[in-house]
């Protein structure tokens, strides 16, 4: 197994440092409990010696996108029992089952076929996969995502499911520039949330925000952002879409 030197491991370390002490301002200017909001640590593209390195600097909760190199680190990392993994990619329906055995979390349900496959093959006596629908507010960068007027449906048909547990929105708008420009489509996401949350069924988790915006996310509500370049610094390829 390959390690980071040194510098590397005390730079991821930095970062983290320095992300969560932008989380904090932005939560204070938004007069919300730093505790309220949770960091999502991307790895994709950075091998299982990053993740064990921000790990080491107190890291918990860790997002990837590719099924397939998801896999690899999860088996490299079996010694660190306490991470939270947490699919943020695209779904692809042969996958689901790997989904489902491997990770907590899944932000990014779009389909109520994937949601009754993951239900299934969810093991039993496991606790629930916790997922979020993703949301296709306007202009988004990616076209996936439910479209704002029948998130209220996927959501009710998944409440019958068993083996997951829907608890928030999840949303990926496109790269804006200025605050006040990214805070419109994060605005957009919490008043859907307020819109369908009920009794039973809070809709808690905002997931939003990445590098570039999270202080606008959390201005807005965001519950967990999901930072990868801060952390880790830029990706320098893209791996096989083959997930
Ligand atoms: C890659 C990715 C991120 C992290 O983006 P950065 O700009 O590197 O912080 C967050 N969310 C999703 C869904 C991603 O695919």
């Amino acid at each position: 197994m390959t390690s980071n030197s040194l510098s590397e491991d005390a730079g991821i370390a930095m970062r983290l440092r320095d992300v969560r002490e932008r989380m904090a301002v932005a939560a204070a200017r938004a007069g919300r409990a730093p505790e309220s909001i949770s960091l999502l640590a991307v790895s994709k593209t950075f091998g299982s010696e990053a993740v064990r390195a921000a790990y080491g600097a107190g890291q918990r909760a860790f997002g990837e996108n590719y099924v397939q190199e998801a896999l690899g680190k999860i088996a490299q990392l079996a010694d660190l029992t306490d991470i939270e993994w947490h699919f943020i990619g695209r779904i692809q329906a042969n996958k689901t089952r790997q989904i489902a055995t491997h990770f907590h979390w899944v932000h990014g349900l779009v389909d109520f076929d994937h949601a009754r496959r993951l239900s299934e093959q969810r093991p039993a006596g496991w606790p629930p996969l916790q997922v979020c629908i993703q949301v296709n507010l306007s202009g988004e960068d990616s076209k996936a995502g439910v479209a704002p007027r029948e998130v209220g449906d996927l959501i009710a048909a998944c409440a019958t499911l068993q083996g997951l547990r829907v608890r928030g929105l999840m949303a990926l708008p496109a790269a804006l520039e200025g605050e006040a420009a990214q805070r419109v489509p994060f605005r957009a996401l919490r008043a859907l949330r307020d819109r369908l949350a009920m009794p039973g069924l809070p809709l808690e988790c905002l997931s939003m925000g990445m590098s570039a915006d999270l202080e606008a996310a959390i201005l807005e509500g965001a519950t967990l952002v999901r930072i990868g370049t801060a952390i880790f610094g830029g990706r320098s390829y893209n791996p096989s879409r083959g997930g």
